[in-house]
């Protein structure tokens, strides 16, 4: 008998969610390059008698993420105590959310094998604080001392978001469609940053196989599910998935058995090693957090948080395909990020066509962020400027030539449109009709030899014609396109007694 193995993968990501201050003290959030244990106080040290302070814009920002994933919201949810012993939780306790979650049941549709849409089940979404972190004094060469650990709390207490997926993911390919999704909503919708590489947004993945006859698809064997960590990447998830589908295909065909595991993977050495088995698994013994009522969602507060909801990613994407019919990985690269999408959208709405709009925020724009190594929302050239220059370009007033000059002026400069277009003479319009005409018949006038010879026929391969073009495009100063004056060149070539 052949066999098959099929992956089943779910997802558990902890966003960060983007509150100025911690979920249950006023301690700042922002830690990344603070000196280490700055951001604390006694709430988020555990220090006794310290009591916590619900963050409400935490809860907002949760729900703003619940409803944009169609999850039901619950009327009342509580926050349990985790308990584990751990040195970057002082309390020894994480304060996080079990059997009455904020939200439940959602879903977000992926590009699914194929590239039909696929519906990704929402499992649940709860609120949590974040753990401390530790400092091996081996990776860090600020610290003295040899193989010694410090923790920093600054991290402790900050808000996170924890989205649990069903095990609905077929590929290491689906599984990062679903974070690139998923990573461009929170983005969307503000409730975090979304970066990886800072820890803003981590990945957890939950993986199994399933033994199958090749022939008849019946399930043979369905493999204990190993639960991956540290993937900071999605690039980083896609390989560690693929690995670990490899490594559990081996343990599969040689008849082993797979056992409920946690993992971490080894992005240098692209390996996933095992960190603990289910014998060492953890009873939390979560119980309801005696220091913490309820929070209750009011009616006020759900609709505040639904009429505060943008367009969402994925809409906006298929109305840039509808409305100003651009190709779908177009669509999908410009509706990337609100601003990005906005910027696109003010050019377009400032009267550049949409397709050249595209290509000159997808191009030139892009490049220019870059280079500069900037967001969208630094980038000194305002998108109507930008709708205004393109405009010259579809009304023929500008080559194209002539407004990359003005685009890079604009920017080398940081002056407006109308101060590029002055230094550089102004939008000369572009020569047309019986000036580009009386511009061909003065290089065709001055170069009889090589018309004589297109004329014979000796015009290789264009070659010559080609070059005559070349000499008009010098003399227009970038003020003619190659395309009208090959055009007009034929034209006026067969005019020739
Ligand atoms: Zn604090």
């Amino acid at each position: 008998m052949k066999y098959s193995y099929q992956p089943v993968i779910g997802l558990e990501i902890h966003v960060q969610l983007a509150t100025a201050t911690k979920i249950f003290c006023s301690c700042s959030t922002d830690y990344i390059g603070a000196e280490p244990n700055t951001n604390v106080c006694p709430v988020c040290l555990g220090l006794p008698g310290a009591l916590p302070v619900l963050n409400g814009k935490a809860v907002e920002l949760g729900i703003k993420a619940a409803m944009a994933l169609s999850c039901t919201i619950r009327d009342k949810t509580v926050f349990h105590r985790k308990n584990y012993f751990y040195p970057d939780l002082p309390k020894a306790y994480q304060i996080s959310q079990y059997d009455l979650p904020l939200a439940e049941g959602g879903e977000l549709f992926i590009a699914g094998e194929g590239g039909a849409l696929k519906r990704i089940r929402i499992t649940r979404l709860h609120l949590e604080e974040d753990a401390g972190k530790l400092v091996h004094s081996a990776a860090d060469g600020r610290l003295e001392g040899s193989e010694c650990s410090y923790v920093d709390y600054n991290r402790g207490g900050v808000p996170l978001a924890e989205i649990v997926s069903e095990p609905d993911l077929r590929s290491p390919r689906e599984a990062r469609e679903y974070v690139t999704s998923l990573r461009r909503l929170v983005r969307y919708l503000d409730v975090s940053d979304g970066d990886m590489e800072r820890g803003s947004m981590r990945v957890d993945a939950n993986i199994s196989l399933q033994k199958k006859d090749a022939a008849t698809g019946e399930i043979l064997y369905w493999g204990e599910r190993s639960e991956i960590k540290n993937m900071n990447s999605l690039r980083a998830i896609e390989r560690a998935l693929e690995y670990e589908i490899r490594r559990q295909t081996v343990v599969l065909e040689n008849g082993g058995v797979l056992e409920l595991e946690t993992r971490h993977w080894n992005d240098g050495d692209g390996v996933t090693t095992s960190m603990r088995s289910k014998e060492a698994a953890h009873d939390y013994r979560y119980f309801p957090d005696p220091d913490l009522p309820p929070i209750e969602a009011s009616p006020a507060l759900l609709e505040k948080v639904r009429t505060s909801l943008p367009e969402m990613p994925w809409a906006r994407e298929a109305r840039f395909r509808n409305e100003f019919a651009l190709p779908e990985a177009d669509a999908a690269l410009l509706s990337e990020t609100m601003p990005l999408a906005d910027y696109y959208e003010i050019c377009v709405r400032s009267g550049a066509s949409a397709a050249r709009a595209s290509n000159w925020v997808r191009t030139e724009v892009l490049r220019v962020l870059n280079e500069q190594n900037i967001a969208i929302e630094q980038f000194s050239l305002s998108p109507k400027d930008l709708g205004a220059l393109v405009r010259l370009v579809d009304d023929e007033k500008l080559s194209t030539t002539a407004a990359r000059e003005t685009f890079n002026a604009m920017i080398r400069d940081g002056v407006s449109l109308e101060k590029a277009l002055e230094a550089s003479g102004g939008a000369r319009g572009k020569l047309s009709g019986n000036a580009l005409a009386d511009t061909v018949r003065g290089v065709l006038a001055s170069n009889p030899d090589v018309v004589a010879e297109i004329f014979d026929g000796k015009d290789d391969k264009g070659k010559k014609k080609k070059f005559i073009v070349g000499l008009v495009m010098k003399e227009a100063r970038g003020q003619a396109d190659a395309a009208s004056v090959g055009e007009l060149l034929d034209t006026l070539l067969q005019e020739k007694p």
